[in-house]
């Protein structure tokens, strides 16, 4: 075995890897001698195969350019972190931490301290707390305030978002019995007033997070909810969904409930992710009265749902940025993405274009686009961008931009864009600055690279096409 070829993936996967590695290539090899050929078998060329087979091996979990335009993406991983976020993440995940061990007293800790002491801050709530996601925020606070009893909701809020998060699943797990009220499009008062009976524990406001409703609709503003839970001695909870702190928090001209306006209007407890409007990791924020989130605390199921230490870390380090709205635009990637001067998109998508030009196939111009915030957030709402529009001709090999956009998503890195008509958008608004030159090297790598089937076949290079030569996945990978 030539050792030198393989060292880098000796040191990176370990002996037992390698070895296996450099086994199958053998094992390929004499399957191939006893079909009559005779496949290269001295030390070098199966060090090769091998290392070849190694590199091949991607994770599934990889980091893509997402180039759709969708700020939240939820395929795609909704949210990056904030640097600050990573940094943190990353110093309390390499060794031991504070995570339950209150330094100062010698004692035990709360895990969520410091993310309880910064929510509390940003939204004016007496008490906060996290879990793994919204969705289980949700089961928590119905099991928590209302198990065994009712719970009303405006029919025109049983929604679903993206992922098997239905509400009357949701009630089911928690074992609360959903008390519809209203209709699709109509909800007044009166409905939630004439719902309520002995077995009511609590009024439910929740986001339309994923579509919107025109014409002829009414609710019941969140105020008038909590007023009437409170006169009935019931608990009133907002599912906000998205996440949004405050006005100007993230700074875009939404109309998202925010978290602190649930709060004013003295909401029990106001539920949202960590990972949508907030620019954060994924979880679960809950913020409210120090009873509810006491009950909340004490159910069973948050322990099943708890934060690991190093989306607690990112969490904390990206409500600190949020603390200051200026600086977060700056420093959390999704508020940086959202507020990105038009002329700024123009800049950077007419020297991309400008670059595929240079280089011909394909056709690359500059268009007027639209971004989406997407990730069941802000339904409708569009941002306007710059995209570049890649249209014929494509190489030959792309018999359409269909084709293109796959090769552009099995390319390392990974790009995905949009198709529109006969068009591959690449909205530069979900890509950072600092991916650019990548971006680009994908799209040209992708138009002038030659397969390696093609270059099988080439009649210059004689030899049978690899999909015919019985080592043929070794050749296809190590000429990439
Ligand atoms: C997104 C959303 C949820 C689910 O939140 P996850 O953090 O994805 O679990 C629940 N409710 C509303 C209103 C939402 O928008």
């Amino acid at each position: 075995m030539n050792e030198a070829i393989l060292a880098d993936a000796l040191r990176a996967r370990g002996r037992r890897v390698v070895l296996e590695s450099v086994r199958i290539v053998l094992e390929e090899a004499r399957t191939a001698i006893q079909r009559g050929d005779s496949p290269a078998v001295d030390p070098l060329s199966v060090a090769i195969r091998a290392n070849a087979r190694l590199s091949a091996e991607k994770p599934s979990l990889r980091p893509v350019i997402n180039a759709t335009g969708v700020l939240l993406h939820t395929g795609l991983g909704r949210s990056p972190l904030a640097e600050e976020a990573l940094t943190r993440a990353v110093a309390i995940a390499r060794g031991y931490s504070s995570l339950e061990y209150d330094l100062e007293h010698n004692a035990r800790g709360r895990r969520v301290q410091g993310v309880e002491r910064l929510l509390c801050r940003l939204t004016g709530a007496q008490a906060a707390t996290a879990v793994n996601n919204n969705a289980a925020a949700t089961v928590l606070a119905l099991r928590a305030l209302a198990a065994g009893r009712e719970v009303v909701v405006s029919r025109g809020q049983l929604v679903e978002i993206g992922g098997g998060f239905r509400l009357p699943e949701i009630f089911e797990v928690a074992g609360v019995t959903l008390r519809e009220v209203g209709t699709t499009n109509k909800t007044r008062l009166a409905d939630y007033k004439r719902a309520i009976n002995a077995a009511t524990a609590a009024i439910l406001r929740v986001h339309r997070a994923n579509f919107t409703m025109v014409g002829f609709t009414e609710d019941v503003p969140l105020a008038d909810l909590v007023s009437l839970a409170h006169e009935h001695g019931l608990w009133a909870i907002d599912d906000i969904g998205s996440g949004a702190i405050g006005p100007g928090q993230p700074p875009w001209e939404g109309d998202e409930p925010t978290a602190r306006q649930a709060i004013l209007d003295q909401a029990d407890l106001v539920l949202f992710s960590g990972d949508k409007l907030l620019g954060g990791p994924q979880a679960g924020l809950l913020v409210g009265t120090s009873k509810a989130i006491a009950l909340v605390e004490s159910d069973p199921m948050m322990r099943a749902t708890r934060l690991d230490k190093m989306t607690l870390a990112a969490l904390e380090a990206t409500l600190e940025l949020i603390l200051d709205a200026d600086h977060a635009c700056r420093r959390i990637p999704l508020w940086a993405m959202i507020t990105t001067p038009i002329v700024e998109l123009e800049r950077r998508a007419k020297a991309l274009a400008d670059a595929i030009s240079a280089h011909h196939l394909p056709s690359a111009r500059v268009v007027v686009d639209q971004s989406r915030i997407g990730g069941g957030s802000a339904p409708g709402r569009v941002i306007e961008t710059r995209a570049v529009a890649l249209s014929s001709p494509f190489p030959p090999r792309f018999p359409s931009p269909g084709a293109f956009s796959d090769a552009l998503r099995k390319a390392e890195p990974p790009v995905v864009a949009r198709v529109h008509q006969d068009q591959v958008l690449l909205d530069l608004r979900t890509v950072p600055p600092s991916l650019d030159q990548r971006l680009l090297d994908v799209i040209l790598s992708v138009c002038h690279h030659q397969s390696s089937e093609e270059r099988a076949i080439d009649p210059d290079r004689g030899g049978t096409p690899a999909w015919e030569r019985p080592d043929h996945e070794t050749v296809s990978v190590s000429s990439s």
